[in-house]
């Protein structure tokens, strides 16, 4: 047996997003590929298994852990200036050919990435809760590879990190089901989701299915959580403006506040073989945004290049409220309430009360924890 599998499935517990169907197989309702998985057989992601008729899930253990800005997330109303206690685990249930945690999120499924096992740290969750005091966080978040596959896990931290007084958060590709939200949402304060094509042909490329993301974002949103979605514009792949249109369009008619964000391509894992996305294609994304409505478009993974687009406007008065370079915040107006100072109205988002304590002008790069 494969080393990999052996040192993952002993770091599983039982799966509660299961159910059970005939002969001892098992549907997996973490995401929404729904595995029927048999006995001794293992879902897409390959790190939920089924053994006896029960279904595993991944536990107790992070393979990656940084304290990063929260900007780098990217959430941009979600506590600008906070610091986010970030974790990631092995596994995903897609295979984006782009992906820059490939070695991580291909694990078991990519040879190339056999070396990612080296990576475990085992951890539970209320010391994962004391590195974050102590790296001075204020939200908890799941990301680098798919949360959704290990949200079991996420959920034990996040009970923990509530009673700490953390926000806790998912930086997902939004392949969910209504099961895993609802059994995520009591404990969850943001969901930053992925919108990588309006093409179903793109989407099955990657190893998913749009639909899903398309109904994972109007289900977010009505629930009542903090949503941002991220673009990643690819050059040749999904930077038509027709498409970038169609998403646009498609967010604006769920709410004209939910931030979206395009953000540039670099190449990466086995897509090597295009250009990174120009500051000029992105900026004419961010255009296309604004001009279809969102009140708040970002630009990202160009620090400096993309005019006004890293700053957040008054959506009423149009007052700039906060001005940002890559991650760092260098002015900062949002009331304790969440509101303009210049007009009032109240800006979308989860703001800080005590605006006056967020540090502007710092560095505010990512550090790992150890
Ligand atoms: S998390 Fe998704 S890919 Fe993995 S077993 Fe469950 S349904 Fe399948």
């Amino acid at each position: 047996m494969n080393s990999g599998k052996t040192i993952l499935d002993a770091l599983t517990r039982p799966a509660e997003l299961a159910l059970p169907e005939a002969d001892d197989a098992v549907r997996c309702l973490a995401c929404a590929h729904r595995c029927l998985v048999r006995p001794g057989k293992r879902g897409i992601c390959q790190v939920r298994f089924n053994e006896g008729g029960q279904l595993y899930a991944p536990w107790g253990y992070v393979a990656a852990l940084q304290a990063d800005p929260v900007e780098k997330k990217p959430f941009f109303h979600l506590f600008p200036g906070a610091t986010a206690l970030t974790f990631g685990m092995l596994g995903c249930d897609f295979h984006c050919g782009y992906c820059q945690n490939w070695l991580t999120s291909q694990a078991l499924r990519d040879p190339a990435s056999n070396s990612s096992i080296q990576l475990i740290r085992e951890v539970d969750a209320s010391e994962l809760v004391t590195l974050a005091r102590r790296s001075g966080a204020e939200v908890l978040v799941s990301s680098y590879n798919e949360p959704l596959i290990t949200s079991e896990w996420a959920v034990s931290i996040f009970k923990q990190a509530r009673l700490a007084g953390l926000k806790c958060a998912f930086v997902s590709n939004g392949n969910t089901t209504p099961e895993a939200l609802d059994y995520l949402h009591p404990w969850l304060d943001a969901y930053k989701v992925d919108l990588k094509s309006m093409r179903e042909a793109n989407y099955r490329q990657l190893g998913g299915v749009l639909k899903h993301v398309l109904e994972t974002i109007e289900r977010v949103h009505g629930m009542g959580l903090w949503l941002e979605v991220v673009t990643l514009v690819v050059p040749g792949f999904n930077d038509s403006n027709e498409e970038l249109w169609e998403a646009a369009r498609f967010l604006r008619s769920i709410s004209t506040d939910i931030p979206w964000h395009v953000t540039a391509f670099h190449p990466d894992y086995k897509m090597t073989n295009r250009d990174h996305t120009a500051a000029s294609s992105l900026v004419r994304a961010a255009e296309i945004g604004r001009e279809a409505g969102l009140n708040f478009v970002y630009a990202g993974n160009l620090p400096g290049r993309v005019e006004e687009y890293e700053n957040t406007f008054c959506p009423h008065c149009n007052t700039r409220l906060v001005r940002r370079e890559q991650f760092s915040l260098r002015e900062y107006y949002i009331t304790a309430s969440g509101k303009c100072p210049k007009c009032g109205g109240l800006v979308p988002g989860r703001w800080s009360e005590q605006p006056e304590k967020i540090v502007l002008n710092g560095t505010h790069l990512p550090k790992k924890v150890y």
